[in-house]
């Protein structure tokens, strides 16, 4: 009984020590839906190594939008951004592995796709910054608000890589 518990108590810490473990909450946005672009996306992550533990296309509500976004309400392109993201479905998922918050900023390029390097996501398919293609969080504390508001617990999947072995040495 206690060895159970001392073995589920460190498969728990492991889980939540582990580099490899760390979570982005990744969007392909209206524009990204409408243009064809999901594949092209998940396709960049899978290629990377990175696994998909979460995604759904999603319609998403104002008050979503406006909550994930509320740091930049006093912006000026504030209501501009909401109505843009409520305009069609986004396609939202979590996708995890090592430094994958700051490599997925690094994938999905600047936010201006116009200073964005080519092979970078928005550098490839975008032009103006109000339709940038794809969000990612931008550190690993937002990526836990952003997914704990975008996805119920029972929604992300907690499975192993067949070939972990072939990613991580
Ligand atoms: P990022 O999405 O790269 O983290 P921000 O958090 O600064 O960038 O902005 C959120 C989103 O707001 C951007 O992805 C973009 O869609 C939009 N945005 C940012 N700046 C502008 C702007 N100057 N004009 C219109 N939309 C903007």
């Amino acid at each position: 009984m206690v060895a159970t518990l001392l073995s589920v108590l460190s498969t728990f810490y492991k889980k939540m020590t582990d580099p490899k473990q760390e979570r982005t909450f990744i969007a392909v946005k209206p524009d990204g839906v409408q243009r064809g672009l999901i594949g092209e996306i998940i396709k960049r992550f899978e290629a990377r190594g990175y696994k998909m533990v979460a995604g759904k296309l999603i319609w998403a509500p104002k008050d979503l939008l406006k909550n994930h976004y509320k740091d930049l309400a006093d912006k000026p392109f504030y209501n501009g951004l909401v109505e843009y993201m409520s305009s069609g479905p986004v396609f939202a998922m979590v996708w995890e592995g090592k430094e994958v918050v700051k490599m997925g900023r690094q994938m999905l390029g600047a936010t201006n796709p116009l200073a964005s390097m080519p092979g970078t996501i928005r550098g490839d398919f975008g032009i103006d910054v109000g339709r940038n293609i794809c969000h990612g969080s931008d550190a690993v504390e937002t990526a836990r608000r952003e997914i704990a508001l975008w996805f119920k617990e029972e929604e992300l999947s907690d499975y192993e890589f067949a070939n972990k072995s072939w990613i991580y040495e």
